[in-house]
């Protein structure tokens, strides 16, 4: 659940300021890619955790209502994962994360939702859960035949031996500089750290870099970047989770790699231009229409 409160500036440390408006808005990396990939008409079901707590009945409410799959939703005892954002008038956002239920979804418990995934065309992971749980999924998954994509956000060095198995990597700027070691910030350097991904094993790896666009390198297909669209930013919260979860429908519907980028960068872009997390992100009708303007 995320707990939103809009803010003129940032506080500085020991300054209290007033909040210009609050909001509570389901939410969560795993949870956002799932909306965003239904509302961009894929066929999607998430596996994960909630809490015991009066957050938990509306987080997969919310799901639901978007079209999710909410039966390999597991309930553990205590809180469900939190966020507590703050959003400034510029739309930039800071963060602070409390695992909850997530931090509790344990290997075991994955191995009895899902205990062969050859029947699935995509598995689409992040990294609030415990990491013992994800590895276990990446090797399983890609072992079974399934494709894996994984966005490793909050950041984190990835095994070496790991790349084998991912299907395509996607990572915004911080992630990417995290993983490789080179510093990100333009189409460029996104691309050498892309090239050091696609070294180390991975099949594809997508560079987000926010109003700059997207970057999608293949050990198949040559660099293609993508600029961003050029929107008014509102609140840029699930802009990641947004382009993720629409480049996935698509690459799982067939579309051309080039066409993807192009579609999850509106996907996303649409996003940022309201506020909120889920509740920001549109629906294939909403991004078609965009396209066509
Ligand atoms: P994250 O939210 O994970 O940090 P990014 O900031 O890189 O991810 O944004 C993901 C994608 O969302 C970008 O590749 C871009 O397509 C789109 N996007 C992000 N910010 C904007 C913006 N201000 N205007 C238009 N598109 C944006």
């Amino acid at each position: 659940m995320d707990v939103v409160n809009q803010v003129e500036h940032f506080p500085q440390p020991g300054e209290t300021i007033a909040s210009k408006g609050n909001d509570f808005i389901p939410g969560g990396k795993g949870a956002n890619q799932a909306v965003a990939v239904a509302r961009a008409g894929g066929n999607c079901t998430m596996v994960g955790a909630v809490g015991d707590d009066p957050y938990a009945d509306s987080l997969i409410a919310s799901l639901q209502t978007k079209g999710v799959d909410t039966k390999l939703i597991l309930r553990k005892d205590g809180v469900s994962g939190m966020a507590f954002i703050t959003v400034n008038s510029e739309g930039e956002n800071h963060i602070v994360l409390s695992k909850g239920a997530n931090g509790k979804l344990a290997e075991a418990d994955v191995a009895e939702a899902i205990n062969d995934w050859s029947a699935v065309e995509i598995v689409l992971l992040q990294n609030e859960i415990p990491w013992v749980t994800t590895e276990s999924v990446i090797r399983g998954a890609s072992a079974d035949g399934a494709r894996v994509f994984f966005n490793p956000a909050p950041a984190i060095r990835i095994p070496d031996e790991l790349f084998t198995n991912i299907d395509t990597l996607i990572v915004n700027e911080t992630e990417a500089q995290v993983i490789t070691g080179i510093p990100v910030s333009d189409p460029i350097s996104a691309e050498n750290a892309a090239n050091w991904i696609i070294g180390k094993g991975a099949a594809n790896v997508i560079v987000t870099l926010g109003e700059k666009g997207s970057l999608l390198l293949g050990r198949q297909c040559p660099v293609n970047h993508v600029p961003a669209f050029r929107v008014k930013a509102v609140d840029t919260t699930a802009a990641g989770d947004t382009f993720i979860g629409a480049y996935a429908a698509a690459n799982a519907e067939g579309m051309e790699a080039a066409r993807a980028l192009i579609f999850a960068g509106a996907a996303a872009a649409l996003a940022v231009t309201k506020a909120g997390a889920q509740s920001s992100i549109p629906s294939r009708e909403e991004i078609e229409s965009f396209l066509q303007n």
